[in-house]
Order: structure tokens, then C-alpha cells, then sequence
């Protein structure tokens, strides 16, 4: 067998979204919720997966968890479209819209995967870079769209992994500019950054994505949505598989947005974390951290990644390496933990600073 006679010439030459697994008990590598579903509320998951049949299927159409999707963020239900995480719509999205002479453009670095789909669904990648201070140039990027008419635009806001974002009228602007679909990912908007929903009352051509794994702690159990118009969101549904939501992930889902006030508690705290790490981290010498809006922070020291990695690792902290990115060689991403957490890994930063220091 010849692989280069049966795989598609764009999958070979793709590089694939990896993860390396390490076994560290403080874990800040994913931009993950520290804190889990609390008890009680996974006590009423539990009892209505209990009550439900489990040998029938969920409902054709999730009309009832749409519809709540619609209420948790005041948009019309039949914009709404569930999935198997965010990530499955990304897929969705991509699948009715690349093709061969059809480009997608993006901001780089930003999330791997729309790339990545991008290519195998057969589209043509245009990319553009962040400013050296990891925020949008938003002139470029719009001249860009107008330019090269791309059939989607993707623009992270707040983006991962720098945590930059675009503000409402930055979007709009990128909205005006495009003759195609700008797809405005906002899986951390909770933590920062303007939410781009009231632009849909404005442009038919805008996707936002939604996630319940960052802020809502269900990165477990796969569930995300996208909003749109109801033409555009009649068309995306087409590419998602039947069934895609089962139905204890949509209790859970529904659970967390009917304890909303709850779960907000928790941001709060995580954005103030944010903020303390950040000033803690620009006080050391010889780190460089960037301003985030997320529920992560994008810094740099004197040494390379891959041993700055290996010295949290050593210290039962794994973080995350983002050298392979354009523009991040030299840079990592951690994730804000619980306040303990936290300090673990700033005493392991510092530590790290001063023996760079010392080796001199
Ligand atoms: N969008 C962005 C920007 C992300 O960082 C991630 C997760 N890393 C996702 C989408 C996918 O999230 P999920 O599939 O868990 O909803």
C-alpha cells in the first residue's frame, strides 16, 4: 500500500493537532476550569440521566436545549445550533463552506484546528500574523478580506493562545469588510472581551461559537454551539452528525446555565487570578508575560520553552509548550488554576528566573 496513493495530498502535508501526556498533579495545560461541577449540582445530572430511557436516542432535533441556548444568550433559537464541543461545528462550518479555490483566513497564531480542517476539507489557508505585541491589526486584516475575498474569515476573540481581542466595533469592521462568513470564536469571552452577539441583529454574514468546556467546567462532556442566522445555521446543521449532543451532556448543560450566578462566581474569581498572576509575573526579571483576556496568560523567559517546560514538569506543574506556533519560539501558555495552583506555579517561575539568573 501506498499512503500517498490513498490519503489526500493536503492531509500528508498537514502538521496534526498533538498533545503530549504528562502526569502532573497541578495541570494548566488546557485552558481548563480548575474547579469541577459542584457536587450538588452533579446530583441533579445524575438524577435526571437516572429518570431518562437510555436505549432511545436523544431528540431528532434538540429543539428544547436550543431553545434554551437561545434564552441563556437572547438570540432567535432557530440560530442556534448545538455541538459535540465547539470544535464540531468548526468542523460543520468548515465542511459546507471549503473547497478546492475556496480560502479561509485566519490570524495566526490563533487555535490549530482551523487550520488544520481547513486543509483537509480542501480549502486554501491565507495567513495573517498579530502585531509583535500579540494584539490585531485590524486595518491589515480588514484590506486583507477586501483584497482576497476569502469565503471565511476566523478571528478568535479573546484568541488562544495570546488571550488578545478585538473590540465590537473592530469586528463590525471585519464584518463590512467581508463578502463571506466571519466566524468570531469566543470559547473564553466570558473572561474578557466584548461579546460579538449584538452584531447579529446587524450582519448575516457572522457565526459566533460558544463553548460550555472553559468557563462552564464541561470540557468533559463536549458541548458547544454556534449562532447565526437561520439560513446560515440551516446550512451548517447539515454538516453535523445526527445525535451529535447526547443527552447527559445537554443536562448538564442545562444544569450549569439555570445555576448561572453560581458558576459566574467562579470567573470572577479566575479573572482576578488572572489579573494577580499577571502583575506578578511582570514584576520578575527576565520574564516577559502578555495582557490577557482569557483564562491564560502567553509569557516568555531568558531560556528556551522546551526547558522552561521541563523545569515545571520537574516540579509537578505541566504547562503548555507553544514554540511550534508562527511568532511564539519562544513562549509558553498557562492556564489560571485555583488560587493554590496559582502560587505553585509563580513559586516555580520564580525559581526558575533566578537560577537563569544565576547561570549568566
Ligand atoms: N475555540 C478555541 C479558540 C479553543 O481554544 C478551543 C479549545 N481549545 C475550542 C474552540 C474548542 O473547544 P470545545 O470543542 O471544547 O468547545
Amino acid at each position: 500500500m501506498l499512503i500517498s496513493n490513498i490519503i489526500k495530498r493536503q492531509v500528508l502535508d498537514v502538521a496534526p493537532y498533538t498533545l503530549t501526556l504528562h502526569d502532573c498533579p497541578i495541570k494548566l495545560n488546557q485552558n481548563e476550569n480548575p474547579y469541577d461541577i459542584p457536587p450538588g449540582i452533579k446530583e441533579e445530572i445524575f438524577d435526571l440521566a437516572r429518570d431518562r430511557v437510555w436505549s432511545r436516542y436523544p431528540d431528532f432535533v434538540p429543539d428544547a436545549f436550543h431553545t434554551l441556548l437561545a434564552k441563556h444568550v437572547d438570540w432567535r433559537a432557530d440560530g442556534v445550533a448545538a455541538g459535540n464541543g465547539s470544535n464540531e461545528l468548526i468542523q460543520a462550518i468548515l465542511a459546507v463552506t471549503m473547497e478546492p479555490g475556496a480560502s479561509l483566513l485566519v490570524v495566526q497564531p490563533t487555535f490549530t484546528l482551523y487550520k488544520l480542517m481547513g486543509t483537509v476539507l480542501g480549502g486554501t489557508v491565507i495567513e495573517h500574523t498579530l502585531n509583535t505585541d500579540m494584539t490585531f491589526n485590524v486595518e491589515a486584516i480588514t484590506r486583507s478580506v477586501e483584497q482576497q475575498s476569502p469565503r471565511i474569515v476566523v478571528i478568535c476573540s479573546p484568541n488562544n493562545p495570546t488571550g488578545s481581542v478585538l473590540s465590537l466595533n473592530e469586528l463590525a469592521q471585519i464584518c463590512d469588510a467581508s463578502s463571506g462568513l466571519v466566524v468570531v470564536d469566543q470559547a473564553y469571552v466570558e473572561f474578557g472581551g466584548d461579546s460579538a452577539i449584538p452584531l447579529l441583529n446587524v450582519y448575516d454574514n457572522l457565526v459566533v461559537l460558544r463553548t460550555f468546556s472553559k468557563a462552564c467546567g464541561l470540557a468533559g462532556l463536549r458541548v458547544g454551539y454556534s449562532l447565526a442566522s437561520a439560513e446560515i445555521t440551516e446550512q451548517i446543521a447539515k454538516a453535523k452528525l445526527p445525535y451529535n449532543v447526547d443527552f447527559f451532556s445537554q443536562a448538564a448543560a442545562t444544569a450549569v446555565i439555570q445555576w448561572w450566578p453560581r458558576f459566574h462566581k467562579i470567573v470572577d474569581l479566575l479573572i482576578s487570578e488572572r489579573e494577580r498572576v499577571f502583575a506578578e509575573m511582570s514584576q520578575m526579571g527576565g520574564v516577559t508575560v502578555y495582557r490577557s483576556h482569557a483564562n491564560f496568560l502567553l509569557f516568555e523567559t531568558l531560556s528556551t520553552p522546551e526547558m522552561v517546560f521541563g523545569q515545571f514538569v520537574d516540579r509537578g506543574i505541566l504547562i503548555r509548550d507553544v514554540s511550534h506556533y508562527p511568532m511564539l519560539e519562544r513562549m509558553l501558555r498557562v492556564t489560571i488554576g485555583t488560587p493554590e495552583q496559582n502560587d505553585a506555579f509563580l513559586d516555580g517561575l520564580s525559581e526558575i528566573v533566578i537560577e537563569e539568573g544565576n547561570a549568566k
